[in-house]
């Protein structure tokens, strides 16, 4: 995709060998060693584990692909909106907030990402992990991935 950062990154790589690591211990070496394999208990915690590991790739990937939120080409901030707060739509000076960079103007809590080099929407941060920004379109699916993972820490920290 045009003016979008790599996937292949170290970080990126970091994690999806660190989320293989974790899953190696916990699969390979944990469940045998206090359930053993051939026992129903040691099944059911690999198949529990193994669930639970892909949905933590799948949503990574997704966290890592999703566009975060581009600027529509034809916005022009609507000043009548008295449901938006002003310095939101105007810089300190009173004139629009517009990205020279992008050449258009902002939306509220649109910022421009350096790394990116766009405006994202409703941008929260930009994350090296997912060599992506945090914003409007895949803020919700990054809240997954953080919930899946802390979830399998801490199932891997029980085993
Ligand atoms: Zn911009
Ligand atoms: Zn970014």
């Amino acid at each position: 995709m045009a003016g979008r950062p790599g996937y292949v990154t170290l970080p990126i790589i970091s994690v999806l060998a660190a989320i293989g690591y974790v899953y190696y211990t916990a699969v390979f070496l944990a469940i045998p060693a206090w359930l053993g394999l051939a026992t129903a208990a040691g099944v059911a915690n690999v198949a529990a584990y193994t669930t639970l590991a892909l949905a933590c790739v799948a949503a990574y990937g997704l966290v890592v692909t999703r566009d975060p939120g581009r600027v529509p080409p034809a916005f022009v901030p609507d000043v009548e909106d008295a449901e938006t707060p002003l310095h939101e739509i105007k810089r300190k000076g009173g004139d629009l907030r517009y990205c020279q960079k992008c050449s258009h103007y902002k939306p509220p809590r649109a910022h421009h990402c350096r790394v990116c080099k766009r405006c994202i929407l409703k941008m929260d941060h930009h994350c090296i992990w997912i060599n992506n920004c945090v914003g409007h379109e895949n803020y919700k699916i990054f809240l997954v991935f953080v919930l899946y993972a802390a979830t399998a820490s801490f199932y891997s920290l029980v085993l």
